[in-house]
């Protein structure tokens, strides 16, 4: 017999699968349900940008022909909406491709990497399968404790990488903070910021955007995507900000057409749609006010969040249990099992009318659980 475990290379072995969320159509086809709805994914609850929507469908006529390899009307989108120099920017199927990328082109046996506790599973799980040891950073009431990664890096440090805002946990880092901690990272210490829900945070008074600090700090790398605020999550695009040297080695290592021409389209007129930005936002601003304010009344701990979920704490509840019942009543929901916070669940902010759904089946279960 082969061992393929044997002949698969470095830590793929101690490497388990990522674990989604469940799909509504699983759900519907598993429990006979046809009323379900999904707060398990952080996706957008209102669907794509009509614009979207309309370049997506016109790109699909022209499907016979190869996308455009380097992306080219995107990453000028890029540039024109946000002031991006177009040198600095990858384009991936998703971040999730392009943090793999990153990872597989620095990270090794001989090297190390810095992560919070409860970071984004992936960031572990690549650097685990190219070799590398994790050192990891306990949280301080839930938030990175940068002074704490500071300590944990060393001279074979090769990436400290956080979510800002975190996933699953949604706490985030100030600005002035970050601007600090970078100062005293060692240059040869990748810094990966995943943005991925940066566009929920970017309302507070306080808050800048990341990508004015590239030009001081060769080694800072940024990620951003548009599965999350801008709803694109099934076709699968994303972008990494990075120094022109780092965007030369990723260049080399992906593959050639890794973007399709229909995600590259839609992802042109999304940004294109402030209306639906500002109309996703503020929905998820309200109506993460209104879970604070459920999970309050329901004597439910609930960390604060700048992200599109909130992750409440159910103890002494049973949190398992929970999310089993809310499973059979049509909601799904996001155990943190994997994380190993058995009590705590993640739920995606929806419209008013799932949540009102979320907070009428939990308050009613919390009474029996
Ligand atoms: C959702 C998410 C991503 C993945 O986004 P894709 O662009 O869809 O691959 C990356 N990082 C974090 C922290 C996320 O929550």
């Amino acid at each position: 017999m082969l061992d393929f475990e044997k002949m698969a290379n470095g830590g793929l072995a101690r490497i388990k699968p990522y674990q989604a969320g469940k799909p509504i159509e699983e759900v519907k086809r598993e429990l006979g349900l046809d009323d379900v709805i999904k707060l398990a994914s952080n996706e957008n609850p209102f669907g794509m940008s009509k614009k979207a929507v309309e370049a997506a469908k016109k790109a699909i006529d022209e499907g016979n022909f190869y996308p455009d390899s380097n992306g080219f009307y995107l990453k000028h989108a890029l540039h024109v909406k946000f002031g991006y120099d177009m040198k600095r920017i990858t384009l991936g199927a998703g971040s999730n491709e392009l943090i793999n990328l990153l990872f597989e082109a620095f990270v090794n046996k001989d090297v190390n990497v810095v992560l919070p506790d409860y970071s984004f599973c992936v960031y572990g799980m690549e650097a685990t399968i190219n070799g590398a040891q994790v050192k990891s950073v306990p949280l301080n009431d839930w938030k990175v404790d940068l002074n704490k990664v500071l300590a944990a890096i060393d001279s074979d440090t090769r990436i400290v990488a956080f979510a800002n805002p975190s996933n699953p946990i949604g706490t985030a880092i100030p600005s002035a903070d970050m601007k600090s901690f970078l100062k005293k990272v060692p240059e040869n210490t990748l810094v990966v910021i995943d943005e991925a829900y940066n566009e929920f945070n970017s309302g507070d008074a306080t808050y800048e955007d990341s990508a004015r600090w590239l030009n001081s700090y060769p080694n800072l790398v940024i990620s951003r995507t548009f599965s999350k605020a801008y709803g694109l999550a099934g076709l699968r695009i994303g972008y990494m900000l990075s120094d022109p040297g780092i965007v030369s080695v990723l260049d080399r290592l992906r593959a050639p057409f890794n973007v399709n021409a229909v995600a590259q389209a839609a992802a042109i007129a999304a940004l294109d749609d402030d209306e639906f930005i500002k109309k996703t936002v503020d929905n998820n601003t309200k109506e993460r006010a209104r879970y604070m304010e459920f999970f309050k009344a329901q004597g439910v701990k609930a960390i604060d969040s700048k992200a599109n979920f909130v992750a409440a704490d159910f103890a002494p509840h049973d949190a398992q249990k929970l999310a089993a019942e809310l499973l059979k009543r049509g909601v799904i929901v996001r155990p943190l099992l994997g994380y190993k916070l058995r009590d705590i669940l993640r739920i995606s902010i929806g419209t008013p009318e799932q949540n009102d759904r979320f907070f009428k089946e939990t308050a009613e279960l919390l009474k029996t659980l």
